[in-house]
């Protein structure tokens, strides 16, 4: 069946056309650059944004496509987690289109969606995979047995996700917003081992209750420390050994993690998802503890990492594959929906 998927999770609107596990086109248009001057997300000129933008971006996305919206057998479309006003207008689009053409609708879950959309890039997933989300928003640990239907919540931040953290890491060392780009670029000309920063929940008793959570804001307030101590000693910050140290706590804290879970749940295949695996430490971490581990390390390119439109396509495909009844067309949106529930 040929899907339509819409996302407004946050500050993109996504719209993309997926059959099966084969993507067609996906369209994102951003409205980040109306962000950043704030230095973050405004939830009401995002969901301005994505009244503009969605009747255009779906209109490019069929066009691209040379698909007609008849031909569409479902739509998909977030229902959450994210934020409400964004997410209200997406789901508005989504029913509007469902009513006036008589299909199904499936209201999906935005970070689930991160680790499907590997499948329209790397093929069908094996029996169990693990799936490592990180983003600006999240930062979890899943236990995939079923895409569309079985997802186990391992594991998440407590406090900030990763984005997040670099984002506030950023901040403090005076790099522009967003900052985790910057401080990735920086950290790759620093010493890694230059500061021992603390690596969040991995002493002993944290790791009984939270052997998979993850904590990132005592890691932030410690590099805001220890710049705050050498600018009170009139000292020069080495910003490129800050960022190559924070970014290492980071890397380390989530792979030793994620990799400790696939061990101990016997799955050998990691999908990471969501816009914060773009970073290199992350990355090269991954790669070499993975191969040393014998997992296969499944990352899709970046613009299906960051948000879009293919990755609620390809789980709405999921979905309508494993046969489940769609949603009712008076579904609401949820800022917080479970990590377990794939569908409503
Ligand atoms: P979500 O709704 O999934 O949380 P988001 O918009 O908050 O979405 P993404 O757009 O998926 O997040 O990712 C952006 C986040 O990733 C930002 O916090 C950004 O700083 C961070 N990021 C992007 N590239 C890098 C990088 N190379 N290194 C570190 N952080 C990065
Ligand atoms: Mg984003
Ligand atoms: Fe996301």
């Amino acid at each position: 069946p040929l899907v339509l998927g819409i996302e407004t999770s946050c500050d993109e609107t996504g719209v993309a056309l997926v059959r099966g596990r084969e993507l067609l086109v996906d369209t994102v248009a951003s409205s980040m650059d109306e962000h950043a001057r704030y230095g973050g997300i405004i939830p009401e000129v995002a969901s301005r944004a994505h009244l503009e933008a969605m009747i255009p971006t779906l209109e490019r996305t069929l066009g691209t496509a040379d698909v007609d919206l008849s031909e569409v057998d479902a739509i998909a479309v977030t229902a959450g987690p994210g934020l409400v006003g964004p997410l209200t207008i997406g789901a508005a689009a989504a029913k509007a289109l469902a009513l006036a053409l008589g299909k199904p609708l499936y209201g999906v879950n935005h970070v689930i969606g991160h680790a499907a959309v590997d499948e329209l890039v790397h093929g069908a997933f094996p029996e169990r995979v693990m799936a490592l989300v990180v983003s600006g928003g999240h930062s979890s640990l899943l236990l995939v047995d079923d895409v569309a239907t079985a997802v186990t919540e391992l594991g998440s931040t407590l406090d900030d996700a990763a984005g997040e953290a670099f984002d506030k890491v950023g901040r403090l060392l005076g790099l522009p917003y967003p900052g985790g780009p910057h401080i990735d670029r920086l950290a790759r000309e620093g010493d890694p081992t230059a500061i021992r920063f603390p690596r969040g929940l991995t002493a002993r008793k944290d790791q009984e209750k939270h052997a998979y959570d993850f904590s990132f804001s005592g890691l932030k307030t410690a590099v805001a420390r220890w710049v705050e101590a050498r600018q009170d000693a009139g000292e020069e910050i080495p910003v490129h050994d800050v960022a190559a140290s924070f970014a290492e706590s980071v890397a380390d804290v989530l792979t030793a993690k994620t990799i400790a879970a696939c061990e101990r749940h016997g799955v050998s295949t990691l999908v990471v998802g969501g816009g914060f695996s773009a970073n290199s430490q992350l990355r090269d971490m991954a790669a070499t503890r993975c191969a040393e581990a014998g997992i296969e390390l499944r990352i899709p390119p970046i613009r299906y990492c960051t948000d879009n439109g293919a990755m609620i396509a390809a789980l709405g495909s999921a979905v309508v594959r494993a046969g489940v009844a769609p949603s009712r067309l008076d579904i609401g949106v949820d800022s917080s929906m479970p990590l377990t529930v794939t569908h409503v």
